[in-house]
């Protein structure tokens, strides 16, 4: 039976007041008015996307991840592409490229290929499986919250779009050589690509976020922000601060998260993951990626001399998409992210709105860089014909995958809050 506190909770419309809310870019606390559905909203100082109203989204989310569950599962378990070179043929599955690249020794790249394709989106999945099921039945499981938190802060991680166009290229960089042949697992991984889209444009955390607990909008907040009030950086539940403790050592109450809006030694962990990016840049774009060997003949390939293959084959709009992946995202981030941490340390008044955009686009576009990482698992495990066609994984691509890690791990320590502290003060 549910109780009465169940009831109120299934009974919830999805049309989210947040009242008071504080863009987590900026910094700035601003009085959000209750969306109408699909409207999105965005800070008024710095333009950060602040939430979107979306329609029915528990019942749509939850239809749409149910689906994607099926399609990872027929994705993994059938075979995904066919080789056939030469009258002989080999097939593959997802988990062959991370299974090749472990007993190749690359065994950190294998582990971080199988945790961004396999791993990330089923437990993403299954997470929010725990979480939507019983809050659409009325009734709130146990730990729901910090268990939200987490799945949430794993969705970047979770990189079946970016493996998807790491599938189309080397597809593309094959299709030169030998007969490529989709298997089951390669259409229900499309099918997939475009479920998993559907899902993660369609949720709308902060309903999810009232529903596990008490809804900002149903307490008494101040009609402006207060120093009193206290809002939490991850769930934005607004809670009333108890002066005794200072924000860094408070926890939410609903996500279980630290309540301080600032990310402590911001800077120096951004140059520590920077500095460590810069030194392994070297190696990843001089050491070759790749070695190649068709029949007797080998070859070893680095990042641009795979774009420059591309582009002489007459593939440039492939191998324009993989420079801007894998050559020039990096550079711009490790330059930008370097720009962004001077101008904060100069306490620069100067292009708040542009450097904020800056780190924005960054956080954002990081994770695509994995496109080339993608690209190897798939020909290492495919192209293993015996002395006709083999691909093996260099030392290049250990570089490289860190580089882009660690270029991610560095966007995240960055708080960008930073930007506006100049004009906050005056
Ligand atoms: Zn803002
Ligand atoms: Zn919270």
């Amino acid at each position: 039976m549910p109780s009465s506190e169940d009831k109120d909770l299934s009974s919830q419309s999805d049309n989210t007041a947040i009242g008071v809310i504080r863009c987590e870019e900026c910094g700035l606390s601003q009085r959000a008015p209750t969306l109408a559905d699909e409207q999105t909203l965005h800070c008024h100082r710095c333009g950060a996307h602040l939430y979107k109203q979306v329609r029915n989204t528990i019942n749509r989310t939850l239809a749409l991840i149910v689906a994607a569950l099926i399609l990872l599962a027929i994705a993994n378990a059938t075979p995904f592409m066919t080789f056939a070179f030469k009258g002989r043929a080999e097939s593959n599955y997802i988990l062959s490229g991370v299974i090749k690249l472990w007993q190749h020794g690359y065994w950190p790249l294998a582990s971080l290929i199988c945790f961004a394709s396999i791993l990330a989106p089923f437990a993403y999945i299954l997470g929010m499986l725990y979480v939507l099921v019983p809050l659409r039945l009325g009734w709130r499981p146990w730990k729901v919250g910090p268990i939200f938190r987490r799945i949430d802060a794993l969705r970047p991680w979770a990189m079946l779009d970016v493996y998807m166009f790491g599938v189309f290229v080397a597809v593309v960089k094959l299709s030169q050589l030998a007969t490529i042949s989709p298997g089951t697992g390669l259409y229900a991984y499309v099918a997939l690509f475009l479920v998993w889209t559907a899902a993660l444009a369609g949720l709308d955390a902060q309903v999810v976020w009232s529903r596990i607990g008490p809804n900002p909008s149903q307490q008494s907040l101040p009609a402006v922000p207060a120093p009193d009030w206290i809002i939490c950086p991850t769930c934005r539940l607004s809670a009333r601060k108890d002066p005794a403790l200072h924000e860094s050592h408070l926890r939410c109450p609903r996500c279980h998260g630290s309540m301080n809006p600032r990310k402590p030694a911001s800077l120096s962990r951004t140059w520590a993951f920077l500095v460590a990016a810069t030194i392994l840049y070297v190696p990843a774009n001089t050491l070759p990626i790749l070695e190649i060997t068709i029949m007797g003949k080998t070859q070893k390939a680095t990042i641009f001399e795979g774009v420059r293959e591309l582009v002489s084959g007459g593939m440039w709009v492939i191998g324009s998409i993989v420079f801007t992946a894998s050559i020039l995202v990096p550079t711009l981030k490790i330059v930008g992210l370097a720009v962004l941490c001077l101008s904060v340390r100069s306490r620069s008044p100067h292009l708040n709105n542009d450097r904020a955009l800056l780190y924005r686009w960054i956080e954002t576009i990081g994770r695509w860089s994995m496109i080339d990482m993608f690209m190897v698992s798939i020909l290492v495990a495919l192209v293993q014909i015996g002395g006709l066609a083999t691909v093996l994984p260099e030392t290049g691509a250990l570089c490289f995958a860190a580089v882009v890690i660690l270029t991610m791990f560095a966007a995240t320590a960055f708080d960008p809050k930073m930007i506006w502290d100049k004009l906050e003060e005056s």
